[in-house]
């Protein structure tokens, strides 16, 4: 899902390319985008754009008028933008909607073009509401924005529920744009483990998981701005020069061994245990049922035992549980 580092870029070249330009007619492809029905999305056309802005992981661009209104874009897992010639066609099986913005000389870019959106999964989970102000406001889920906080709001922040550092951190209702990518990348730069509790961290680690946050969130804008060229075509969470996240069982960058993971609901969490678990692997629910405790509990463990066994999974499950006590 795009994060935080994914919806700037997106932002920054939608706003240089629509602010200023009318918005003369929205062709919606798909039945189950518009989420909304009051105002009608035909009251958005022959709108002039006057901003783009990230509201969470939401894209809104404010449409000026009387009464001032918001096409608000959530991408969801797969929903992408693409910026085509004006009037292009909506592409058949993915694509949801065609946002037509005339031309306008005295605009930054004076072009108009077509922002086709995009969705390759037969889930169809992309979003787009019409709202007023007020509409506006009631979908901010309250998170903050982490990249000018100070120390005092996201201490106050992270504090306010005891929750493990990778809940906390994706909730977007404590924090504004992180999600389960961005956050493995944060807790395995900043070397803490995503089963921390947030109230038992004293200032010092609340100050370094700030700016680890900051860091490499601003890195990755910045690399993700880099590699965009003339619009974000490809841009999505799932970089290959990640650290940990979608890198199961790929070297560590800074240690070189294997990265591990959790799978819970239809997400995964990625860590590297010799950096931010003490070696300690973090018990994977599922996995601990089917094998019934017998878990390693550490990554020399797991190598020792994955190495040492020829015999098929079945007799590993068929093995007497509880044997090895619990640590
Ligand atoms: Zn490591």
């Amino acid at each position: 899902m795009p994060e935080l580092p994914d919806v700037t870029v997106y932002v920054e070249h939608i706003a240089r390319r629509t602010v200023g330009h009318t918005l003369e007619r929205v062709r919606l492809a798909s039945p189950f985008l518009l989420r909304t029905a009051d105002p009608p999305i035909g009251a958005v056309q022959g709108r002039v754009v006057s901003g783009v802005s990230r509201l969470g992981k939401r894209i809104v661009l404010a449409l000026e008028g009387a009464e001032r209104l918001h096409l608000v874009i959530h991408l969801m897992v797969a929903g992408r933008f693409r910026w085509k010639p004006l009037g292009a066609p909506v592409p058949g099986k993915v694509g949801l909607a065609a946002f037509d913005f005339g031309a306008a000389s005295t605009a930054l870019v004076p072009d108009g073009g077509t922002l086709v959106l995009t969705e390759a999964s037969s889930k169809k989970r992309a979003s787009l509401h019409v709202v007023r102000d007020e509409g506006l406001r009631a979908l901010d889920p309250g998170g903050l924005e982490v990249m000018g906080a100070t120390f005092e709001a996201f201490a106050e922040r992270l504090r306010s529920e005891n929750h493990t550092l990778k809940r906390a951190l994706t909730d977007p209702h404590l924090f504004s744009g992180i999600g389960n990518a961005y956050s493995d990348e944060i807790l395995h730069h900043a070397r803490m483990s995503p089963a921390r509790l947030t109230q038992k961290m004293p200032d010092e680690d609340v100050r370094a998981l700030l700016a680890a946050i900051q860091e490499v969130l601003a890195a990755w804008t910045d690399k993700l701005r880099e590699r965009s060229g003339e619009f974000p075509e490809t841009v999505t969470a799932f970089v290959p020069d990640m650290a940990v996240h979608g890198k199961y069982g790929k070297p560590c960058p800074r240690c070189g061994k294997p990265v591990q993971r959790i799978r819970y609901a239809d997400n995964e969490m990625n860590y590297c245990p010799t950096c931010q678990t003490e070696g300690k692997l973090l018990a994977d629910r599922s996995l601990s049922r089917l094998l019934r405790g017998d878990w390693p509990k550490t990554l020399e463990e797991l190598e020792a035992r994955k190495a040492g066994r020829a015999e098929p999974k079945a007799e590993v499950r068929a093995a007497p549980a509880a044997k090895r006590p619990r640590a």
